[in-house]
């Protein structure tokens, strides 16, 4: 066996239990294509690290050991840091659940002011749960901005001031290794794994809240593309013609389906409403707030044919604050895409809710660190 073998094959199998959560050796090495031999080395040493547990199961009238990751065993840390706000969950790491603190920060503000809210936020979470800070193995961040994965540099034009700055500052989240990713791949991954795409093999899911954000997630893994931008659902060109959105780009997707855009076309109607109140407003009848979900299910419907045409997934989630809105704004969504993908197979593409709800992202992050901590 070459030295790189070993790696490469205990990454694959951990990969596997991502994505399936439990597997006998046998099921292991029908996921990898790797040699019965190697898996039972493989998971022999994973055993050896505390990385996996086993117990014994009955497998088509078989006795069997099933395999599933144990955790890293120790505190991990998930950061969302939004646009109007931040989110950080701490994972205790020792079977306690895992808790929760936020802080709302001001329209237009740094990422520095994210950064040290996310540290405080920490600490106070660490103290409360008597944990030494000393002890957390890793913390992820999910940002908004694209992140090139590989050389942890944040790209985009148009972005959030200071992103790249953060990132590349050590310590800036905390004293503890720190992973980034976008904050759309985060939910994506949490909504793939945890949530409404879990044990399906391709899963796209689109964020809508204040921006648009999005993320493509195959067998339990990321796709970042080649420079992270892959699954930046919100800045697809609906008609180029249009207003011209943050990135630069003119009608992308963000610019009708985000929040912003829902509640200025209701403005000379209905006056300044908040998300929830249009979310009301539609749930009890009010015809101007569902005209304008239908029309965002529409556009979004749209801009999904055409990744629905190239990626052929399994399930398309759809999170973030206007999922709310259910099926009044999924059926117009489901109907375009029913128009427009037809050429792709007989069945349109699944269309389904989120079910992690607001803390998708810190969820995913808290996957990040996770598998990072579980990696080395
Ligand atoms: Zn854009």
């Amino acid at each position: 066996m070459s030295a790189s073998a070993v790696p490469r094959s205990r990454t694959a199998v951990l990969t596997a239990l991502r994505h399936a959560g439990e597997l006998t050796q046998v099921e292991i090495v029908a996921a990898t294509g790797l040699t019965a031999g190697t898996v039972s080395t493989v998971v022999g040493g994973l055993i050896d690290d505390g990385v996996v547990r086993v117990r014994d199961v009955v497998r088509t009238g078989r006795r069997a050991r099933a395999v599933s990751l144990a955790g890293p065993g120790g505190p991990l840390i998930g950061v969302h840091c939004y646009l109007d706000q931040v989110r950080v969950l701490l994972d205790p790491g020792d079977g306690r659940a895992w808790s929760e603190a936020i802080r709302v920060l001001p329209d237009g503000h740094r990422a520095e002011l994210a950064a040290t809210a996310a540290r405080e936020l920490s600490a106070d979470l660490l103290a409360a749960a008597d944990i030494d800070p000393g002890r957390v193995l890793r913390a992820a961040v999910g940002i908004p901005a694209p992140v090139e994965v590989r050389t942890a540099r944040v790209g985009g034009a148009g972005v959030r001031d200071g992103w790249g700055t953060v990132v590349a500052t050590p310590g800036a989240f905390g004293p503890w290794p720190v992973d980034f990713d976008n904050e759309g791949n985060l939910s994506a991954l949490a909504e793939a794994r945890l949530g409404a795409g879990r044990g399906r093999a391709t899963v796209v899911q689109v964020s809508l809240s204040q921006g648009v954000s999005g993320g493509i997630v195959h067998d339990g893994e990321l796709v970042h593309g080649r420079t992270g931008t892959a699954g930046e659902l919100g800045h697809l060109t609906i008609d180029p013609h249009g207003p011209v959105c943050s990135c630069g780009n003119r009608g992308c997707l963000q610019v009708y389906a985000g929040s912003q855009a829902i509640i200025g076309l209701l403005a000379a109607s209905h006056g300044r409403l908040s998300v929830a109140e249009v979310l009301d407003l539609a749930a009890q009848g009010d015809p101007g707030c569902r005209r304008v979900l239908s029309d965002v299910g529409r556009h979004l419907g749209t801009a999904m044919a055409s990744v629905c045409t190239v990626l052929d997934p399994d399930v398309l989630v759809v999170g973030g604050a206007l999922s709310r809105a259910g099926n009044l704004l999924l059926d117009p969504l489901r109907e375009v895409l029913a128009e427009r993908t037809a050429v792709t197979s007989g069945a349109v593409v699944e269309v389904v809710a989120g079910v992690l709800g607001a803390a998708a992202p810190a969820r995913g992050a808290l996957l990040l660190a996770q598998d990072a901590a579980l990696a080395r």
